[in-house]
C-alpha cells in the first residue's frame, strides 16, 4: 500500500475501566472517588487517584489515602458486557482491530480517509459513539506508529484525543517523561534516573552502547529504538475478531417498515459488511439479523450457509429471506434499529487481488466494485435507488451484475 498521508493508527483505551462501568450503572458514585477490588484495587476512579490510589494497591491502603473513597466490589458480567459491546464498535470502526486487553485496541484506519473521513474524525466519531451506545469514557491516541498512538493516549488521558502530526514525532515525543516509553516500568525508570536520565530525548540522544551499560542489551535496544521513533510493528488482526457487523439506528423515530423502503437499509448495510469482511480478506458463514422495536424489545435472527463466503449477492439473498420471515413483526412493532453481522469468520485463502479474465464469478463484481470505490471514491457507483437518498450512511450500492 501506499504510505499513508496522515496518521493512521489509532489506540483507543477506556478509562478507568471497571471503576467508569461502576459509576455508569450505579448515579451516586458519579464524581466520587470509587475503587473496585475485593483486598486490592482493580481499578481506581480518576477522583480516587488524585489522592494517590493506583493499582494494584492494598485497600486498606487506598482507605487511608483515600478516606472518602466508596469500595465497590467487582461485577465482571458488566464489564465483560461492556467489553464486547465497544469491541463491536471498534470492529465497524475498521477491519483492522487487534485487541490488547478487555479495554484496549489499535485500530488501523490506513486507506479509509475516502470513506469514513481523516483519521481525527473517526477518533472523536469512535469517542461519541462509545459514549453515547456504551456509556463510558475513552481516550484514543492517533499517530503514525502502535508505539507512538499509545503513547498519545496514555498523555491525553482521560477522556482526551490526542493526534501527533506525521512529522511531529520527534517534537512530541522527546519532552516526555521516560516513563511514557512502553516496557518502562519503576525499576527501568529508577535506573534511568540514577544516570540522570528523565526524558524521553536524553535516551535518543545516547548511544545504544551507553544505553546497554545501564540497562542491558535487550531493553536498551528496545527502548533506544521507540526513543527514536522506530517502531514498525503492524497492527495484528487477533484471533479475537469472529464477526464484522454494521448497524443502522434512528433516535426516537422509526425505520421505515414498508418492504421496499427497508430493504435500500439493509442493502446499504450489507453492501458496507461485506466490503469489510473482503477487506480483511475474511469469508464467514453465518448472517445474523438484529433489530430493535418501537417497544425497545430486541430480536435476533440468523441463518448459517452452506459455503463460507464475502459475496454481496449472497449474503444480501439470506438477509433478505430473515427479514421476509419477520415481516409481521417489524409491521406490528415498527423497527428503530437493524443490524447485520457475519460471523463464523475464517481466513479467504482464495481472495483474489486480480480480475479474472473471461466469464466473471459473482466475486469478481464485487471485487471490481471494490477497486473502483478504492480509487474512486464511495460514491463512484450508486445503485439507482439510492440517487438523492441522505440518511447519514455512507452511499450504498448493490451492482447489477456485469454482462458477461
Ligand atoms: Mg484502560
Amino acid at each position: 500500500m501506499s504510505e499513508p498521508a496522515q496518521p493512521h493508527i489509532l489506540h483507543a483505551d477506556l478509562d478507568a475501566f471497571y471503576a467508569s462501568v461502576e459509576q455508569r450503572d450505579d448515579p451516586q458514585l458519579r464524581d466520587r472517588p470509587v475503587i473496585v477490588g475485593a483486598g486490592v484495587v482493580l481499578s481506581a476512579s480518576y477522583q480516587a487517584r488524585a489522592c494517590g490510589v493506583y493499582t494494584p494497591m492494598g485497600v486498606n491502603k487506598a482507605l487511608q489515602l483515600c478516606p472518602d473513597a466508596v469500595i465497590v466490589k467487582p461485577h465482571f458480567t458488566a464489564y465483560s458486557d461492556a467489553s464486547k459491546q465497544v469491541f463491536e464498535i471498534f470492529e465497524h470502526t475498521t477491519p483492522l482491530v487487534e485487541g490488547l486487553s478487555i479495554d484496549e485496541a489499535f485500530l488501523d484506519v490506513h486507506g479509509m480517509e475516502l470513506l469514513s473521513g481523516s483519521s481525527t474524525d473517526i477518533a472523536a466519531k469512535l469517542k461519541r459513539e462509545v459514549r453515547e451506545t456504551v456509556g463510558l469514557p475513552i481516550t484514543v491516541g492517533v499517530a503514525r506508529t502502535k508505539h507512538l498512538a499509545k503513547v498519545a493516549s496514555g498523555v491525553a488521558k482521560p477522556d482526551g484525543l490526542l493526534v501527533v502530526p506525521l512529522g511531529g514525532e520527534l517534537t512530541f515525543l522527546h519532552p516526555l517523561p521516560v516513563e511514557h516509553l512502553w516496557g518502562v516500568g519503576p525499576v527501568t525508570a529508577r535506573k534511568l534516573h540514577n544516570h540522570g536520565i528523565d526524558r524521553v530525548g536524553q535516551i535518543a540522544a545516547l548511544e545504544e552502547d551507553a544505553l546497554v551499560a545501564i540497562l542491558g542489551k535487550a531493553a536498551a535496544h528496545h527502548l533506544h529504538a521507540l526513543a527514536n521513533n522506530r517502531d514498525p510493528r503492524p497492527v495484528h488482526v487477533g484471533r479475537r475478531r469472529r464477526s464484522i457487523g454494521s448497524q443502522h439506528a434512528t433516535g426516537l423515530s422509526r425505520l421505515p417498515s414498508a418492504p421496499d423502503e427497508l430493504d435500500v437499509t439493509i442493502v446499504g448495510l450489507v453492501d458496507r459488511v461485506t466490503r469489510r469482511v473482503r477487506a480483511a480478506r475474511r469469508v464467514g458463514r453465518t448472517v445474523v439479523l438484529r433489530m430493535r422495536f418501537g417497544d425497545y424489545t430486541r430480536a435476533t435472527r440468523s441463518h448459517t450457509l452452506a459455503m463460507a463466503t464475502n459475496e454481496t449477492q449472497t449474503i444480501l439473498s439470506a438477509i433478505r429471506a430473515l427479514v421476509t420471515s419477520t415481516m409481521p413483526l417489524i409491521r406490528r412493532e415498527g423497527l428503530t434499529m437493524v443490524g447485520i453481522t457475519v460471523s463464523n469468520l475464517e481466513n479467504d485463502d482464495a481472495f483474489q487481488l486480480a480480475l479474472p479474465f473471461g466469464r466473471r464469478p459473482p466475486r469478481a463484481v464485487d471485487a471490481i466494485v471494490d477497486q473502483v470505490r478504492e480509487k474512486f471514491g464511495a460514491s463512484a457507483l450508486t445503485r439507482a435507488s439510492q440517487l438523492g437518498r441522505d440518511d447519514g450512511m455512507s452511499v450504498p450500492l448493490l451492482p447489477e451484475p456485469l454482462p458477461d
